[in-house]
């Protein structure tokens, strides 16, 4: 498709105001979805959009928005209780983007009665309601589930659903991703609040079959707007993409090496870990050994401190930012040199989506996958499921050699001795990466078996093979003990708080002779995780999950400190992840939204796993 100018659309024209802030922006022809989707959305059409990641969906959204709503306003001017467009997002850096973008248009003067507010999850629902009141906004820029609350809010006079009866205009941005994340119920509850006369947008980077599911579900004939950038390749043109086969106890060094490279050190990076645990642990091992660079790290479970690591990627020229997949999708950060992946992700799509973070309009772009040698059919898997094909990066960028592992694990077992934080960390990250392994969406190409889980524990530098029962029978000499005495009941650690609590529990235990919490803490593992989980589902009926769930709500919120410490004494957050997860699943088991094969497959259950 030819790209068109802005102002070559004419039927009708866009106003003057929006005109003026893309020229601002300084972009002159439309990307191709826009010009596909613009005309249509204008032409009050339902639209369903899939296109490459970085393809400029945001625009191809905002603008018809304010031109919608600016034609209803010179009609009707928009009241003080009326929403005129809501915006629905999966997560709140993707909400807080669009709002970022949406609030350079609202800075120009013929635009900013069209006010906007950003509700999503993190911020005091009080306060949201409370501006919702004071502030009027004709846009909502929303998380799926804090709108859902805000509409099934009763007593406070807030009464979302009366403001939205004149809604003009829906966005739902990538709808896929709502979906995968559990949201279905509550984008169709949402659904079910707005008036059907509406024009509503749905925008994802691929169309799933429950993506369609939702078009028929809420969109009157919608139009499907499909842009591939390149007919058969799901991923960016100006991408170039590298595979790297390392050893297992040579990938820290390897990644190492590539962040001090040239070739990576001049530029952006990002780097995809599998669990949030990893990125904990990286994070705080890893700046020591990379002082020349800021090493930043983001996370599902990290809540507050979110925007401001993104805010500092951004600002920082030659940053590296270590995530998981909550960040693999729809960021728009400019600018990013290089995505890595330490590990392959849990499913294919993540890596178009992962490596989607680089090569956004017209960058080029460059991504790095890090793979075992017994991991090497993941490159004819991609190509085959994906279309997505892999050169392998060249020697001098990476080549890591056997004599600089030593001193490096070194390093990692000297920074673990000196902070018992550091040390519970990296176990922990071990524990949920050989967790997260067993989830692999090709586990016949991934196969837990095949891996070294010695050699392994040597990549992250531990001090110690955890015991867990994947390890129980663990025969091979892969795994590289600390070369200097340590002793592990005497570690102590840096965080004042924790350490107070260790001497207190020690005095307990020299008064008692029984550790406090011992019991609990290290709770007996005999089977392997699968095995756990299905054990763990037959057990507890849902409710009692719930209920379960509730009540650790309550008392982390009733305290920090002691309550971290007696959560910890009876799950690992992992543990509590993987149960939210798996309810998740067992509720659409029971509701036969999947069937008995999916949720063993989801489950990892027939993984073949000795
Ligand atoms: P998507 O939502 O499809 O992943 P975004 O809307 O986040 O993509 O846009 C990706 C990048 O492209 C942003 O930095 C945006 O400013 C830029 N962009 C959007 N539209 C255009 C355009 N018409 N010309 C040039 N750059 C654009
Ligand atoms: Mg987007």
């Amino acid at each position: 498709m030819s790209r068109k100018t802005w102002s070559s659309l004419d039927k009708p024209p866009l106003s003057e105001p929006v005109l003026e802030v893309l020229q601002e922006f300084g972009f002159k022809l439309m990307t191709p979805v826009q010009t596909a989707a613009i005309p249509l959305l204008l032409a009050r059409k339902d639209v369903s959009a899939e296109a490459v990641t970085g393809s400029g969906k945001t625009l191809a959204f905002l603008v018809p928005l304010l031109e919608i709503l600016q034609r209803r306003h010179k009609e009707t001017p928009w009241g003080a209780k009326e929403i005129g467009a809501l915006i629905i997002s999966p997560t709140r850096e993707l909400a807080r983007q669009i709002s970022e973008v949406l609030a350079q248009f609202l800075a120009h003067d013929e635009l900013e009665h069209l006010n906007q507010q950003l509700i999503v999850g993190g911020n005091s629902i009080e306060e949201d309601i409370a501006a919702l009141k004071q502030q009027t906004p004709c846009i909502l820029v929303c998380t799926p589930g804090r709108l859902e609350d805000l509409f099934q809010r009763k007593g406070d006079d807030l009464n979302l659903a009366a403001r939205v009866k004149s809604l003009e205009f829906l966005v739902l941005d990538e709808a896929d991703r709502l979906l995968d994340l559990g949201f279905k119920t509550s984008v169709n509850n949402i659904l079910g609040y707005l008036p059907r006369q509406r024009r509503t947008g749905l925008f994802s980077a691929t169309q799933t079959t429950e993506v369609t599911d939702l078009i028929r579900a809420g969109l009157r004939n919608p139009v499907l707007v499909s842009v591939k950038e390149k007919a058969s390749v799901n991923t960016p043109a100006r991408l170039q993409n590298f595979y790297k086969i390392v050893q297992p106890e040579q990938k820290f060094l390897a990644l190492l090496q590539f962040l001090r490279s040239p070739t990576s050190s001049s530029g952006k990076v990002m780097v995809f870990f599998p669990t949030c645990a990893c990125v904990e642990y990286w994070a705080e091992m890893l700046p020591p050994l990379l002082p020349e660079r800021s090493v930043l790290g983001i996370h599902g479970k990290m809540k507050n401190k979110r925007a401001s690591v993104v805010e500092r990627f951004r600002s920082e020229p030659q940053a590296v930012l270590l995530c998981t997949d909550v960040l693999a999708r729809g960021l728009d950060v400019p600018e990013i040199d290089w995505v890595v992946q330490w590990d392959p992700p849990s499913n294919a799509s993540s890596f178009v989506h992962r490596v989607g973070r680089t090569a956004r309009q017209g960058n080029e772009g460059n991504a790095l996958v890090f793979l075992l040698p017994t991991e090497d059919a993941y490159i004819q898997f991609l190509k085959l499921n994906q279309k997505v094909d892999l050169s392998e990066l060249q020697e001098e960028c990476v080549a890591p050699q056997e004599t600089e592992l030593k001193p490096l694990v070194e390093q990692l077992h000297r920074l673990q001795e000196a902070d018992k934080g550091a040390y519970d960390k990296g176990m922990r990250a071990f524990v949920s990466h050989v967790r997260a392994y067993t989830k692999h969406e090709c586990s016949a190409i991934l196969r837990l078996k095949d891996l070294d889980l010695g050699k392994m524990a040597t990549a992250y530098g531990l001090l110690q093979l955890p015991r867990m029962p994947e390890l129980k029978n663990y025969q091979g000499d892969g795994f590289m003990a600390p070369s200097f005495e340590v002793d592990l009941t005497k570690l102590t650690y840096k965080n004042a708080q924790k350490e107070q609590a260790r001497k207190q529990k020690l005095q307990t235990y020299e008064q008692t002779g029984s550790w406090p919490g011992r019991q609990k803490q290290h709770m007996k593992r005999t089977e392997s995780w699968d095995q756990t989980k299905k054990a763990k589902l037959d057990a507890k009926s849902k409710k009692e999950l719930r209920k379960a769930k509730k009540e650790r709500k309550r008392k982390a919120e009733a305290g920090e400190g002691g309550s971290q410490r007696k959560r910890k004494q009876q799950y690992t957050q992992e543990e509590l992840d993987e149960l939210a997860s798996d309810i998740r699943l067992f509720k659409r088991l029971k509701k036969k939204k999947i069937t008995d094969e999916d949720f063993d497959k989801a489950m990892g259950i027939d993984v073949d796993d000795d």
